[in-house]
């Protein structure tokens, strides 16, 4: 399977998306023209000014304890991340018009195999708001709790390999992958729809197909001709992230399934975020 990390920015940099190689191949040479580039410059400007406008919020401090968070720390979530969802758009019209149409379509969730990982706190907070809003909290903390084993049990089948010591780096990215091969279905996913959608963190919605999309399915006998890609938001959209998640003084597994059980279970303990004015 081809897959390819696309930043927004002119650089290639690092990929957050751990076990997803980026390949040098014709999509990395499509360059954004300048009027482009300052467009997705101003969006990406947009998304972590309202990220900092968050973390400039008061009635942050000492907010686990009391369980409420401005009214507003959502709200400024939200645009962000719609922000994002439009800057997506936009580019993807720019790769349609270079003659790069993705295939991704609602329904299709073949992608939902994957663990989303590089999930931050707030981003969890969000998602967990989402459970609470759909009146599913009970149903999706089984599946969460599932899917944290099904995680769990391929680790340990790796961990419990080494003499102790630090693991090595690959580890994570082999769980990754075979996870991704056992094809266990997201936990917000409900027939063939996410469940979650406008909550869903970054990781969810940076990764698109140009091949056909069952393709992307593990299983399928073409798999490893699949052609993904990621958009990746520029390195100051996670820096603004991470900046939201010093001010909430919560530091959880990056993992989607392992972060919002720590969420649900040691910090929120169930309990609804009281949103005040
Ligand atoms: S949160 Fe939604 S979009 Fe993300 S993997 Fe789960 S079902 Fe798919």
């Amino acid at each position: 399977m081809q897959v390819w990390a696309w930043k927004m920015s002119s650089l290639w940099a690092t990929s957050r998306t751990v076990g997803r190689p980026a390949y040098d191949t014709t999509i990395e040479s499509v360059s954004l023209p300048e009027n482009v580039q300052r467009i997705v410059n101003s969006y990406q400007t947009g998304i972590s000014n309202y990220l900092f406008k968050a973390s400039c919020l008061t009635g942050l401090n000492g907010w686990q304890a009391k369980r409420t968070l401005p009214r507003q720390f959502i709200k400024f979530i939200e645009k962000a991340f719609d922000l994002y969802d439009q800057l997506v758009q936009f580019l993807l019209g720019h790769l349609h018009r270079e003659g790069f149409s993705t295939q991704c379509a609602p329904g299709c969730t073949h992608c939902c195999c994957h663990m989303p990982i590089g999930v931050t706190a707030p981003e969890l907070i969000y998602l967990y708001h989402g459970m609470h809003q759909s009146g599913h909290l009970a149903k999706f903390f089984r599946r969460c709790l599932e899917a944290e084993e099904n995680w769990r049990e391929i680790l340990q089948s790796h961990v419990g390999k080494q003499c102790g010591g630090a693991q090595p780096t690959f580890v994570r990215e082999t769980v990754l992958k075979q996870y991704q091969q056992l094809e266990h279905r997201c936990p917000f996913l409900q027939d063939d729809l996410c469940q979650l959608y406008p909550y869903r963190p970054l990781a969810c919605r940076m990764h698109f197909s140009l091949s056909t999309p069952h393709w992307c399915r593990p299983s399928h006998f073409q798999n490893e001709h699949a052609v993904q890609f990621n958009l990746e938001p520029e390195e100051k959209i996670f820096a603004a992230l991470e900046h939201l998640e010093d001010r909430l003084q919560l530091h959880l597994s990056d993992i989607m399934v392992c972060g919002m059980l720590e969420l649900i279970v040691n910090v929120l303990k169930f309990q609804k975020i009281d949103l005040v004015s």
